[in-house]
């Protein structure tokens, strides 16, 4: 009889257990929002990240080296043609499953999760859903494969102010001639092809724009050197932000996505996409920098007791907690109701949320916490650069307020 209740009372706390793990998992995952898809794509990326990534981030970041190995395993995964269709090579997911791969991915590596987000959201999802057959076959087929493909919207004087860029492209019978520099594109050292964004009519500003599919080995692409940067993690730190120089580069009128004039709405609708992508890595580094505190503050004693106990230090977790979920549910949302105004604020709120998660975990973990010996001061490091690539916060505040009094007629 008491055995029989003993074992009632251990079922039921197993059960209990079993509930509150399942609790937990669910406010990690958001479960009930992803399909069996998702959550599908969510639990071989996190397995990979956990098993892989993580283990090896730091050393990847600390010595600056490229996450060749792990692109190519997240190639094998399907994972750098997410979205792209099955005829070339894609695994034709939808954008919520990518974005959870790369929150996860990023989570592990931010540098690993960097080079496939804007991969996937501003180069092979661009040419999957605006590329010609023949521009899928060129510049799509092998990208899901193992080649890296790169977004070059950027220059010297045309950062934020897209419609200033000064990279021109003029039309000489069936060919395009583009003559410019484009700064900061991620990849572009590893790369095989990019975007370029450049205008046939500087008078005509945005609406002079025209966007082409240019392999990085065609005469006249020059790439500079990789960009030292504060060390945004070993994507960053290690390669891929560099200068593309364009002397004469001559491209045949097939590489032009879309038509001359249709530059500033492609660079425009794709940065939507790509935001959704910088908000699910900011997101990720955000959890990453979360779980490291947590970790710390339940072995760290002071005064005779963990961390974990000090009111000040689960205040610090608390908030980071809503920090990261509050982030987390917005780029979801993005991901599912693609729109400027949502994924600005996405980008907006996790950029902002992950620098501010990251801070706390470093002062968690105090003195260590600016070590390279732990892994706060790299969550850091890599937190700030989500407020910047993919759009400047600035600018994302004034996306989501024009949408905003647009929606209610008062522009
Ligand atoms: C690591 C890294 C990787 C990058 N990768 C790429 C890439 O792959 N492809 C690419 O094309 N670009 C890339 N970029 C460039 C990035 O997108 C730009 O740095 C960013 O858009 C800001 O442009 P800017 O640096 O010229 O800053 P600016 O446009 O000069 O802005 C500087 C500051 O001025 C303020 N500001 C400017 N305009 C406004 C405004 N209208 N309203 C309010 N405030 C404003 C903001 O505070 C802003 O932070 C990358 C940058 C970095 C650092």
């Amino acid at each position: 009889m008491v055995t029989g209740a003993l074992l009632k009372s251990t079922k039921s706390s197993l059960c209990l257990l079993q509930c509150m793990k399942t609790l937990a998992a669910q406010s990690r995952s958001f479960t009930s929002q992803l399909n069996a898809q998702q959550l599908a794509i969510q639990e071989l990326t996190r397995n990979y990240t956990n098993d892989h990534l993580k283990p090896n981030a730091s050393k990847l970041d600390l010595q600056g080296l490229f996450p060749f190995e792990e692109i190519r395993q997240l190639t094998k995964l399907g994972l750098m043609g997410a979205c792209a269709d099955k005829e070339y090579g894609g695994l034709d997911l939808d954008y919520l499953s990518l974005t959870v791969a790369v929150e996860e991915i990023s989570r592990g590596c931010a540098s690993t999760g960097m080079v496939m987000s804007i991969h996937n959201f501003l180069y092979a999802n661009l040419v999957n859903e605006r590329g010609t057959p023949e521009q899928k076959a060129q510049f799509l087929a092998n990208f899901t494969k193992g080649d890296i493909g790169c977004f070059a919207l950027s220059e010297p004087e045309a950062g934020s102010d897209v419609a200033n860029i000064k990279t021109t492209a003029r039309q000489d019978g069936d060919y395009w001639i583009l003559n410019g520099k484009k700064s900061w594109v991620t990849s572009a050292v590893e790369g095989a092809a990019t975007v370029v964004f450049a205008t046939f009519d500087p008078a005509l500003r945005h609406k002079g724009l025209a966007c082409f599919l240019v392999p990085l080995d065609a005469e006249g692409v020059f790439r500079g050197k990789k960009e030292p940067l504060i060390g945004v993690s070993a994507v960053l730190r290690a390669a891929t932000a560099c200068d593309l120089t364009l002397e004469d580069v001559r491209v045949p009128a097939t590489c032009l996505l879309g038509h001359a004039g249709e530059g500033f709405r492609i660079a425009m609708e794709q940065l939507d996409q790509g935001r959704i992508g910088i908000a699910a890595h900011a997101v990720g580094i955000a959890q990453a920098a979360l779980d490291t505190a947590i970790s710390y503050a339940k072995e760290r004693n002071a005064f005779g007791k963990t961390l974990t106990r000090l009111p000040s230090v689960k205040d610090r977790l608390t908030d980071m907690c809503i920090l990261v979920e509050t982030a987390r549910l917005l780029t979801y949302r993005a991901a599912t109701d693609v729109c400027t105004k949502n994924s600005s604020m996405a980008k907006y709120v996790a950029g902002r949320n992950a620098a501010a998660v990251a801070d706390h975990c470093v002062q968690i973990l105090g003195g260590r916490g600016l070590s390279t010996k732990f892994d706060a001061e790299r969550h850091f490091r890599d937190a700030r650069g989500t407020q910047i690539y993919g759009g400047v916060t600035d600018i994302q505040k004034r996306l989501v307020g024009h949408y905003l009094l647009k929606e209610h007629n008062a522009l």
